[in-house]
């Protein structure tokens, strides 16, 4: 799950790491209000959206005056802000942050991610902050400096100062970077963060370092033990069609395509994408109903799947282990019986009590398209599609 900026700044204060003064607006005018609150003569309006690259996409202006941080806030407000990350529907500002200007002498970068291979959080740092740390590795690949921490000890004080004087800060700097560092290390782990990062980290005029930028992501399968976190979710920011699977304790992930998939397990899912391309389609979205699903679960998740407009072909493709072909099978067979669906549906079962599900599927009556391997369950569906479309053209050619 990710957080706005203004969330990660206030999390990231609270572990000792120094942000700017700053308050939150759901209006132009609250802005114009807040920057007066906060007093000074600059101030930096923000938009709040789940996405990095706001500065390029005019989601971060820089305004000296009441009138100009209305302007800034009627250009965002309302607005969908299009970045390289957010793809060209782009994402909703329903927030701005507005913070003291700063001035700023120099910008770092710093980043904690988990690194897989060493199974270690590692500490990404920069000195050529600012740009995005694609550019960075692209173009300063030697500006980089990486420390893997280990977790019994944790970020120790002389760790951090060796990645602070890695960067070339002053000694004068130095304590005060390592309290930045320890933070967002203490952040990360008691918070179960996936991510954090500071881009850009400055130092000030007046030899401070702060952050100026915030993000952290966070670890879906422990939110229920996080409930301050869980709270700052902001469904305004996801696809609908994720958030109202994760409501339902299913894992969903909306594509472009046509062909919506119900599977069990990332793996599969993986490997039924694939052979849906392979065999000349594109999966509308996938959903993964998990082990031990009952009939129920695979109902609803059928009735999720059909709810997307897109969809115009279904694939169930179940390797029960842990699950039961018998419930899948009842599950599709409860969803077709009670929603009106008219679009080609193909079913593959193997493993557990897969006679009991074929059984099931053939007695329903029901016009299932039933397959035995991948392969040929993804050359049906896609067949199936591709021929209900081709109808569809010559109906509305005859009209
Ligand atoms: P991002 O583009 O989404 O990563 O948003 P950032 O918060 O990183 O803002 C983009 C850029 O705006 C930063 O890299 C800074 O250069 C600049 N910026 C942000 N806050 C301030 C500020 O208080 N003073 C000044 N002068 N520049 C700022
Ligand atoms: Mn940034």
């Amino acid at each position: 799950m990710d957080i706005h900026e203004y969330q990660a700044k206030e999390i990231l204060s609270g572990f000792g790491v120094e942000v700017p003064p700053g308050a939150l607006a759901y209006s132009p005018e609250q802005a114009a209000y807040r920057a007066r609150e906060l007093g000074g003569e600059k101030w930096v309006v923000k938009a709040q959206v789940h996405t990095g690259g706001r500065g390029k996409a005019g989601g971060v202006k820089l305004c000296g005056s009441d009138s100009e941080i209305f302007d800034a806030c009627e250009d965002m407000f309302g607005r969908k802000l299009v970045t390289h990350q957010t793809g060209p529907e782009g994402k909703g500002v329903y927030r701005v942050y507005v913070e003291a200007g700063v001035q700023i002498e120099r910008e770092i970068y710093l980043g904690l991610v988990l690194d897989r291979s060493s199974q270690r959080v590692m500490i990404v740092a920069s000195a050529e902050g600012g740009m995005e740390i694609e550019e960075i590795s692209a173009e300063r690949p030697d500006s980089i400096v990486r420390a893997t921490v280990e977790p019994a000890v944790g970020l120790r004080e002389f760790q951090a100062r060796e990645i602070a004087f890695a960067l070339g800060l002053m000694p004068s700097l130095v304590q005060q970077m390592v309290r930045t560092l320890q933070g967002c290390y203490r952040a990360f782990t008691e918070l179960d963060a996936t991510m954090v990062e500071i881009n850009p980290l400055v130092v000030t005029g007046d030899g401070r370092i702060l952050a100026l930028d915030a993000k952290m992501s966070f670890d879906d399968n422990a939110l229920f033990r996080r409930p301050q976190i869980s709270e700052l979710r902001d469904k305004s920011q996801e696809d609908p069609r994720e958030s109202r699977a994760a409501d339902r304790g299913l894992s969903y992930v909306g594509l472009d395509g046509n062909i919506g998939c119900i599977v069990n397990g990332a793996g599969l899912a993986m490997a039924t994408m694939d052979t849906i391309m392979l065999s000349g389609g594109a999966p509308a979205n996938f959903l993964d109903i998990g082990g031990g699903a009952s009939p129920e679960r695979v109902a609803k998740a059928f009735r999720l799947v059909l709810s997307d407009a897109k969809v115009q072909a279904v694939l169930v493709n179940i390797f029960a282990g842990i699950n039961r072909c018998d419930w899948v099978a009842e599950g599709v067979v409860q969803a077709l019986r009670e929603l009106q669906v008219d679009i080609p549906v193909v079913v593959r079962l193997a493993g557990t009590n897969v006679e009991e599900g074929q059984k099931i599927l053939a007695q329903s009556g029901l016009p299932v398209i039933r397959a035995s391997n991948l392969m040929e369950a993804a050359q049906r569906v896609v067949g199936a599609w591709k021929n209900d479309v081709a109808q569809a053209t010559e109906v509305r050619a005859a009209q």
